[in-house]
């Protein structure tokens, strides 16, 4: 018997949740395809940024999580564009042809057309982002050490973080402890209090979907480790000597990390909706192609006027319900409309800081933090890892020591004589 196949886009959270939910039906076979050969857990991509952990703690390969699946076989390459009247996906410039497709090909950062940001600042969204992140923060620091030029050093030693999410503030937040607990010790020649982290946020104030006292909660622990928070500051241009903002300032600095937000990644051949977002029916299948699901970050679809959350645990369970559709139709049964069980939030500020929203409840502070660091080793993928990323947080709380202080590649900074000619005034004009 010819079985059904199943073509699952993309080994993220969405795609891992949907193969393994498909690989206990022996009636289909299923084809996993991944540009990498391994699962991100980007969860914690900002503790590989700032030299907390090494980027394979964090990372797991997909051909070790699939080995117990006779049923699914994984293919790397990358999808160029899905082919929706001969149902074929085109991967390398090869065709694989599908019965049913699973597309969790997950999100990209959205600049939203602000000049700069695609070339001058670096997004938190892969292995290489974090990695290049360490490279130019610690290359930074290195070079200003060298550096007899002050509004030079100033500006190498100012490290702007946009967007007052979870990701901005964990970073902002992880920056700030590599500085006080880090970089004091190992750069004698640099006072801690030169080196300055700032956060900007557009909106009037960080992690805005929480409510406002975590807000106030998480930007005054924020301030007291030493970041500068600055909401209602919309950046209008990343330049390769700063950012300029909305009102017209400017903030020199040669390291700009950008985590304002995220859009569905492109796909050709598929529609598109707002932020780049797939809609599909409740179902999570497009409507004008009922062979098409699509889950996790590229998963546009809206209850009660809003859109899901793009978090780990909603792409996880919309990869398990659209197997679980795809198999209910094979067995003749009708498809169920999603639900999304919501889990609460937790984001960590820093050692002993955390803040949580659970069904109504808040909780900050150490138990938070607690909390925080049960889930994410809970949740990270392979026991080695498990193993290795706990020993690494032993050591760092106790040594106040972060051990990946390795710079694979030096970042070279352009000089103020170039900022001269591109008529970029290195003069701070807020923030100070
Ligand atoms: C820095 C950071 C921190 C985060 N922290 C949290 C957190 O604390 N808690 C939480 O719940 N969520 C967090 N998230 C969000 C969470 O990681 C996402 O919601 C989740 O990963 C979405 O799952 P997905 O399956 O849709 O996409 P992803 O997990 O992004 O997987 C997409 C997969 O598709 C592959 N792919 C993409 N394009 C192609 C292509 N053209 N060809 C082949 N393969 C392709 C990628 O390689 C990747 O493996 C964080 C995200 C980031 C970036």
């Amino acid at each position: 018997m010819e079985r059904t196949h199943v073509v699952v886009l993309g080994a993220g959270f969405g795609g891992l949740s949907a193969v393994r939910e498909l690989a206990r039906d022996r009636r289909v076979r299923v084809t996993l395809i991944d540009r990498n050969n391994y699962h991100l857990f980007q969860p914690l991509l900002y503790q590989v940024a700032i030299a907390g952990l090494e980027a394979p703690q964090i990372a797991w390969p997909i051909r070790a999580l699939l080995r117990r699946y006779p049923n699914v076989r994984f293919l790397m390459g990358n999808v160029e564009s899905v082919d929706t009247v001969d149902k074929r996906v085109w991967v390398d410039g090869k065709a694989v042809s599908y019965d049913y497709l699973v597309v969790s090909v997950g999100s990209i950062a959205h600049d939203y057309g602000i000049p700069g940001v695609r070339e001058h600042a670096i997004p938190l969204k892969s292995l290489s982002d974090a990695i290049h992140i360490r490279d130019r923060v610690l290359s930074a620091v290195e070079e200003a050490v060298r550096t007899v030029d002050a509004a030079r050093r100033r500006a190498l030693l100012t490290f702007v973080v946009v967007g007052g999410g979870p990701t901005g503030v964990e970073l902002a937040g992880a920056l700030a402890e590599l500085n006080r607990h880090v970089l004091a010790r190992d750069y004698p020649e640099i006072a801690p209090e030169e080196i300055r982290i700032i956060l900007l946020e557009a909106g009037e104030r960080l992690l805005s979907y929480l409510s406002p006292a975590s807000s106030a909660y998480t930007q005054r622990t924020l301030e007291r480790m030493g970041v500068t928070v600055m909401t209602g500051s919309a950046v209008s241009e990343v330049t390769p000597f700063g950012v300029r903002l909305q009102d017209g300032s400017f903030l020199p600095a040669y390291v700009v990390i950008w985590t304002a937000g995220v859009k569905g990644m492109p796909l050709p051949g598929l529609p598109a909706g707002r932020n780049g977002r797939i809609p599909t029916t409740p179902q999570l299948f497009i409507p004008e192609h009922p062979d098409i699901y699509v889950v996790g970050d590229l998963n546009g679809l809206e209850v009660d006027g809003k859109p899901l959350p793009q978090v780990a645990p909603c792409a996880k369970q919309q990869g398990a319900w659209a197997a679980r559709n795809i198999l209910r139709r094979l067995r003749g049964q009708p498809e169920l409309p999603f639900r999304y069980w919501d889990k609460g939030n937790l984001v960590t500020i820093g050692r002993n800081h955390a803040v949580g929203e659970v069904r109504g409840l808040r909780f900050t502070g150490r138990l938070a933090w607690l909390a925080w660091l049960a889930v994410h080793i809970y949740y990270l993928t392979g026991f080695r890892n498990q193993v290795m990323v706990l020993g690494n947080w032993i050591y760092s709380y106790f040594t106040y020591d972060f051990a990946v202080r390795v710079i694979h590649r030096r970042h070279q900074f352009p000089y103020p004589e170039e900022a001269v000619r591109l008529e970029e005034p290195l003069v701070e004009t807020s923030a100070s």
